[in-house]
């Protein structure tokens, strides 16, 4: 069996590890100083701990860090950062530096936009993190790594993240609730639980279970469609959990005095026509929702495009007139700001060519 990541593990686990031991619980708190806060690249650095105890750490642990593959984009906007894990697969983390449309407010703040799995297994036919099918689902420590890597490099402190990498989060639940124990504690990477936010697709019964979680992360649904007609078309999880379904675990989240928002990408003659505005606005009323509306960003080799920029203030101002408060996404950039997934997938094809 291969040993688990040190960076998966919580000060609590670690302290009941040193235990077993019969080594002092201070040292756990050591061991999570070195990872954390001076963010050490080795057990052999830790040298407030004895000898044999990081012997017996780096015989008991895996102490990997991913390596930075490309880093696309310029400081003062969106960069990629594109990473190979230990065991070569690829995948993406997006630095954006202010981005008031995920959190409709102005904001001089940093995100990090994480992946949670290696492609993704939903398919939903706009997403280039889909194209290529699902490998595998991340460790707590991949997770919490593109963190520290992203810190690292930028040498800028990280203060939101959001789950909306490659991958469905819902779909890795434990590993994801673990990561975000460690991201969030006092003596982890100390970001509070509402600077994180995770997005789905719609995996109904996970979010009813989230809706049980004491933490006060956001959620985000990706909707992307008012109708199961529309979602149909473009999302084939909602043959599987469909609007009701989806809508009603939504409602068990929101009665347990917790917020959600939706995103809605807006894409030219698929979800764009004005009847979706007003059935979106009927739901986001329901359930007292924020909408964020983000025009599709191009993916190679897909056929989707977006609105025109008057069809998108357009459906913007129907959801105004219900009331509702929404936001749409105007940035620049969108030449490396494509959705995550997408550099992954150049440089896997890339690679192929090379190869081939
Ligand atoms: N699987 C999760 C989280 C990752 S996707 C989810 O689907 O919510 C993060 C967001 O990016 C989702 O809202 C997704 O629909 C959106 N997205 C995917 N491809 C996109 C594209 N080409 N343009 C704009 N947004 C895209
Ligand atoms: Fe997966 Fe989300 Fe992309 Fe759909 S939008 S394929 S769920 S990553």
């Amino acid at each position: 069996m291969v040993s688990p990541a040190i960076k998966s593990l919580t000060l609590e686990e670690l302290t009941a590890d040193f235990a077993r031991h019969g080594e002092p619980a201070y040292r756990a708190k050591q061991v999570t100083d070195w990872l954390y806060q001076k963010r050490v690249g080795s057990f052999a650095e830790m040298t407030n701990l004895p000898a044999e105890v990081r012997r017996r750490l780096t015989d008991e642990f895996r102490f990997v860090k991913p390596e930075v593959v490309r880093v696309l984009g310029s400081r003062d906007a969106t960069r990629k950062f594109l990473f190979r894990l230990a065991d070569g697969n690829l995948i993406e983390s997006v630095l954006i530096p202010a981005s008031p449309a995920l959190y409709g407010q102005t904001s001089d703040r940093r995100t990090i936009c994480v992946s949670t799995q290696v492609g993704c297994a939903y398919g939903c036919k706009f997403c280039a993190s889909g194209l290529e099918g699902f490998s595998r689902n991340l460790e707590p420590s991949e997770i919490v790594d593109q963190l520290l890597t992203v810190e690292q490099e930028s040498r800028e402190k990280i203060d939101n993240v959001v789950f909306m990498g490659m991958g469905e989060p819902l779909a890795n639940l434990t590993n994801l609730l673990q990561a975000i124990r460690i991201i969030n504690s006092p003596w982890g990477l100390e970001i509070g639980a509402r600077h994180i936010t995770i997005s789905t697709s719609g995996l109904a019964p996970q979010i009813r279970k989230l809706a049980q979680e004491p933490s006060q992360f956001r959620l985000a649904i990706s909707l992307h469609g008012a109708t199961d007609e529309v979602r149909n078309r473009i999302m084939p999880i909602n043959r599987k959990y469909n609007l009701a379904t989806l809508l009603s675990a939504c409602d068990d989240y929101v009665a347990q005095k917790k917020r959600l928002m939706f995103e809605y990408i807006l894409i030219a003659g698929v979800n764009d026509a004005e009847e979706q505005a007003h059935e979106l606005a009927k739901h986001a009323h329901r359930l007292s929702a924020k909408v964020n509306l983000i025009p599709y960003n191009i993916v190679e080799g897909l056929e989707w495009s977006r609105p025109s920029r008057q069809q998108q203030e357009r459906f913007l101002s129907i959801l105004r007139e219900h009331q509702i408060v929404a936001t749409l996404r105007r940035e620049k950039g969108q030449d490396i700001d494509a959705a995550c997934g997408q550099l992954r997938l150049q440089t896997k094809r890339l690679e192929e060519r090379e190869v081939a």
